[in-house]
């Protein structure tokens, strides 16, 4: 690893790139258009700025993850997450205090990779303080790309505020060439400011994309375009900071969520199992041996898996495990007695969740029954 001078330097590097890029666009491009806004007020970044007084005051919470990331070699590979701090980010990205008053912390600095209870407990309860204060707005969380879904869908449940939450992170380190960090933190800003953003559960914003925490998924290991919401599609999209919306979302989260982490300092453990060909019963014994309380299984097609597992399953659900049907698939619903009989099994199907979201779900709900009858009433809610 670099020392952090030459970080500090490889990330003024590409951002002079990154600078010098977009002064060249703006000359060879013609003026930008937005269809929704009339000739006489043309929808620009320069129109769209507003005085200190009229601005939403956001606060961002570091994470870590890519977006703070640094890599020793800008052509390479490899990098080490979370190696720049709240306030070079902010200062990375220019313009940024012209869209909102912006102050930061860092709530922690790690690759989401090794996301935990214990820092999705301290970041629900820093954003629910935050936000039931006068002074802020709106919070906007940085955070690496492979556990963001699950970080977003975990505040969408226990975030007991109507004020825009929205998590941003990057596919690409700060000091990459084309870094998308600086780009997808200046839309991630400009979403949290809008109005409009007010109500619609915690968002995620990265490539050009609004999507909300619990339909988006991340589809792609490296390409910038790889978060989806593949059975309903974005939430609005964003470009250079101008914000449109599509529809909201029907299913119950933040102010009508019946979930609190308020008091708890744990959670209960849920593991995900993997089903195949010629899977055999053995790991979900071994699971619920250590202690998990509830179980996902990432299951064939419509959440099916193989006789001896479904037996097993089914002898666990008999002494108080609750066991939740997903699927490996990358979408589609997985629909509750159709090829298995769940009532007679007393499973829960997953409809919409993927195994990741099922996870956290089943973690909150377990804080409250065991029951699958009001599990399964939960999945079909939220
Ligand atoms: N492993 C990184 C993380 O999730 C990847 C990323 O941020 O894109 O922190």
């Amino acid at each position: 690893m670099n020392s952090s001078k030459n970080t500090v330097r490889g990330l003024l590097c590409a951002l002079g790139l990154l600078l010098t890029g977009a002064g060249i666009a703006a000359q060879e491009s013609p003026p930008p258009t937005n269809p929704g806004s009339s000739k006489d007020s043309p929808n620009t970044e320069e129109a769209r700025a507003k005085s200190p007084e009229e601005m939403a005051s956001v606060r961002i919470l570091a994470t870590g993850g890519t977006i703070a990331g640094a890599q020793g070699n800008p052509q390479g590979y490899g990098y080490k997450s979370g190696a720049f701090k709240v306030e070079d980010l902010i200062k990375a990205v220019p313009n940024l205090d012209k869209v909102a008053k912006l102050t930061g912390e860092q709530v922690a600095n790690i690759g989401s990779q090794d996301m935990n209870d214990a820092v999705w407990l301290k970041l629900a309860k820093r954003t629910n303080e935050l936000l039931a204060s006068p002074d802020v707005d709106a919070v906007v969380v940085t955070h690496g790309t492979d556990t963001l879904e699950e970080t977003a869908y975990f505040l969408d449940l226990v975030v007991k505020s109507e004020k825009p939450v929205v998590l941003v992170g990057s596919m690409r380190p700060a000091t990459a060439i084309s870094a998308d960090g600086p780009g997808n933190l200046y839309n991630a800003v400009s979403v949290a400011a809008s109005p409009e953003a007010k109500g619609r559960g915690v968002l995620i914003v990265i490539n050009d994309e609004i999507h909300t925490a619990r339909n988006v998924t991340k589809t792609n290991t490296t390409n910038v375009e790889t978060f989806r919401s593949p059975n309903r599609g974005p939430a609005g999209v964003v470009n250079t900071g101008e914000v449109h919306w599509f529809e909201r979302m029907d299913k119950k989260h933040t102010v009508d969520s019946e979930f609190s982490v308020t008091g708890k300092n744990t959670l209960p453990r849920v593991d995900i199992l993997y089903a195949h060909a010629n899977m055999s019963p053995d790991l979900i014994d071994s699971a619920v041996k250590n202690g998990a309380k509830g179980l996902v299984i990432a299951g064939v097609g419509d959440g099916n898996m193989t006789q001896p597992a479904l037996d097993t399953l089914a002898r666990h659900v008999k002494k108080g495990v609750v066991v939740v049907r997903s699927t490996r698939l990358p979408s589609g619903l997985v629909l509750r007695n159709n090829e298995i009989n769940d009532d007679q099994k007393g499973f829960v199907a997953s409809g919409e969740l993927n195994p990741a979201k099922s996870r956290v779900l089943l973690q909150l709900a377990l804080l409250e029954t065991k029951d699958p009858t009001r599990v399964q009433r939960m999945f079909e809610e939220y």
